[in-house]
């Protein structure tokens, strides 16, 4: 019996082992699919996050049309005021806060801003209904944003003309007017919600009219900054208009360090072969002067190079350019620098004055330029060799002087049979 016993405890033993095997077994499984999930989940997320940022970067909001930013802002308006209807209804709702509300004005107030939600879509739908129209185009964006800001301005009176939530709010539909629209259409609603502010606040303060009816007398004459119901109210109104506001200044600045960078890419490179231009070699060149630096100049001159225009066509010629410049850009240190000097020449600085270095610098380019094949078609490709002038800056030297030297380095060397390099003594 008490075997018996003793094996049924041992049995029971057993499986509890195994069931806890099983049960860990899972749980190692369940947390390496966490690890996988994990790892997934955080793939999904960055290509959200990348999608976003490219979506951040072309979109065309920069350089979209007047309407199209009209649309925009009218959008952002509609859905603004679904703030101000959720906001009034909910506050309304409820009994202890109805004590703030001016019952009165409360139902008038909340079909205002119904209406003003249909107007702004009914708006947008005109703006693209007839978005080809030479007078939508022109007139609807000045009657977006005066319509906008009049609206705001209505709004901010109802909850107090100078209440941080209007200030704010003002502050922030100036500042994306002005990278948003061009002057004359930001100015045209600048100038009169300006005036109607200071009208209001004026006549406000001289109680020739309410000073934010929508609220109760209670609270207009409670202290504002310990009233709950008017803190949230605030913030409530305020907090939608500065996160739109921050997305678009955060896209439309994206936009604008995106675009000072090309434009500044492309102000400074050749556009065929990516090096650097001639403006920016005389600028460092100038820029050596200045700091009286040793450095040499490499001429670099392709040779019979109009013959293979002739020949096989511009398109080889360039890609013949872009292969060369490639190879004199991989052969160059950190401070030295390649650029096309015109044509089918090309300029090295390098930031040295020893003749050895140059010189060898300067060998392993015309090598490389020399074994480099040039695929035509299938039974044809071709090969190219270049002539190379150098130049080492003397004390008193102009750099146009160093140049010249090159120069007449370089037409020795094609005097001499081309595919060789030349120093100017
Ligand atoms: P040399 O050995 O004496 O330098 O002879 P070359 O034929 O290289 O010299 P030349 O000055 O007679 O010809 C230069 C040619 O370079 C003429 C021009 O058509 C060509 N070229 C200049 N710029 C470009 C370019 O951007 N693309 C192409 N494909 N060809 C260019
Ligand atoms: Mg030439
Ligand atoms: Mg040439």
């Amino acid at each position: 019996m008490a075997k018996s016993k003793k094996v049924k405890l041992e049995l029971t033993i057993e499986k509890k082992k195994s069931c806890a095997e099983r049960i860990n077994r899972s749980f190692s499984i369940l947390n390496h699919s966490n690890t996988k999930v994990g790892r997934m989940r955080k793939r999904i997320w960055q290509s959200h996050v990348d999608s976003l940022h490219r979506f951040m970067l072309t979109s065309s909001l920069l350089n979209s049309s007047n309407l199209s930013k009209s649309v925009l802002i009218l959008i952002l308006g509609a859905n603004d005021f679904i703030k101000w209807f959720l906001w009034i209804y909910f506050s309304n709702a409820n009994v202890q806060n109805q004590q703030w509300i001016n019952q009165e004005y409360y139902l008038a107030f909340l079909r205002y801003n119904i209406a003003g939600f249909f107007l702004f879509w009914g708006m947008v739908w005109i703006c693209i209904r007839f978005k080809d129209s030479p007078i939508i185009q022109k007139y609807m964006p000045y009657i977006a944003v005066i319509t906008l800001c009049s609206i705001y301005m209505f709004n901010g009176y109802c909850v107090g003309i100078g209440s941080p939530a209007t200030i704010a709010a003002y502050v922030n539909l100036i500042c994306l007017g002005l990278v948003l629209f061009t002057r004359d259409i930001v100015y045209s609603a600048l100038i009169p919600m300006t005036i109607a502010l200071l009208a209001l606040i004026f006549l406000s303060t001289y109680q020739l009219i309410p000073y934010a009816p929508l609220f109760s007398d209670a609270l207009n004459q409670s202290i504002l900054i310990y009233n709950t119901f008017w803190v949230y109210s605030m913030l409530i109104i305020y907090i939608p208009i500065f996160f739109a506001s921050v997305v678009i200044f955060e896209i439309l600045l994206l936009q604008w360090r995106n675009r000072e960078n090309l434009v500044n890419e492309i102000s400074q490179k050749d556009p065929l072969t990516g090096v650097f231009n001639r403006r920016v070699i005389d600028r460092d060149l100038e820029k050596l002067h200045q700091l009286n630096s040793s450095y040499a100049v490499v001429l670099i001159d392709l040779d019979h190079f109009k013959s293979i225009n002739d020949r096989f066509g511009h398109d080889v010629g360039d890609h013949v350019l872009r292969r060369v410049a490639k190879v004199l850009n991989t052969n160059i240190r950190g401070n030295d620098m390649v650029g096309r000097f015109g044509g089918e020449e090309f300029l090295m600085i390098l930031q040295t004055s020893y003749l050895d270095q140059i010189i060898e610098i300067a060998e392993r380019c015309r090598k490389q330029i020399e074994q480099e094949y040039f695929v035509i078609n299938d039974n044809l490709s071709i090969q190219i060799t270049a002539s190379f002038g150098i130049s080492i800056y003397q004390n008193g030297m102009t750099h146009e002087q160093v140049i010249k030297r090159a120069d007449q380095a370089l037409y020795v060397a094609k005097e001499q049979g081309r595919n060789q390099i030349q120093c100017a003594i």
